[in-house]
């Protein structure tokens, strides 16, 4: 099955494709997190996407297009995706349309998390991040056991450098301007179903995998 995880920064994508991904045997793929692997390793990519990630721009669409477009050739995908981050503008959800058709495939289903300004800012300002295997914490509504230590791998933990408040700002007007269409994209292809994510991540989750069941006719996921 090929998911999408939409919503605003802080709705808790990350948090939950991670989980879903888990619980379903489905690749976790998120733009965000290739192209902070891509600044990592400090790669042609990673050195063109930097100054746009840092500034809370997105990223050309071309750059992302074409880096997700290899992702999608990896055998993992064949089973489908939880896909978070992508597509983050109506060029992109074109673009993501014709990488599906011209592989005889297509989004299965659109979950829109739904969350108020506050709560995004409240999130964002206080997330935490293991540098090894991406798990999201939160100083104070998800605390980790041991400060500062991942308390699924055990490795440290980090603040993201464009989660600070000018440029959670800037995310979120690009977020208005350009993701907030893709929402009405996708409920024209009846392909969306919202969810309000201001509730509890773990409340959150059990009304995913409520959709996810519904959606499995042919049980080709264990749900
Ligand atoms: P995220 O981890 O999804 O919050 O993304 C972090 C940053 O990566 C964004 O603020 C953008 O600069 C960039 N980014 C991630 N996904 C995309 C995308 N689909 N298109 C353009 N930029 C992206």
């Amino acid at each position: 099955m090929k998911i999408i995880l939409l919503g605003p920064p802080g709705a808790g994508k990350g948090t939950q494709a991670k989980v879903l991904a888990e619980k379903l045997s489905l690749p976790h793929i998120s733009t965000g997190d290739l192209l902070r692997q891509n600044v990592a390793a400090d790669t042609g990519l990673g050195k063109d996407a930097r100054s746009f990630m840092d500034k809370g721009a997105l990223v050309p669409d071309e750059l992302v297009t074409r880096m997700l477009s290899e992702r999608i050739t990896h055998p993992d995908v064949k089973k489908g995706f939880i896909l978070d981050g992508y597509p983050r503008n109506i060029s992109q959800a074109k673009g993501l349309d014709d990488m599906l058709k011209s592989r005889n495939t297509g989004i299965d289903m659109v979950i829109y998390l739904d969350t108020s300004v506050p709560l995004v800012i409240q999130r964002l300002s206080g997330r935490l991040v293991c540098q090894a295997c991406g798990l999201n914490f939160h100083i104070t509504n998800m605390p980790p056991k041991k400060a500062m230590i991942c308390d699924s791998c055990g490795a440290s933990l980090y603040q993201r450098t464009d989660d600070n408040e000018e440029t959670i700002k800037k995310r979120l007007e690009v977020y208005k301007k350009e993701s907030s269409p893709v929402i009405e994209y996708y409920e024209a292809k009846q392909k969306l179903h919202r969810l309000s994510a201001d509730e509890d991540a773990g409340i959150v989750l059990g009304q995913i995998l409520e959709l996810v069941k519904r959606h499995n006719t042919n049980d080709s996921l264990k749900v």
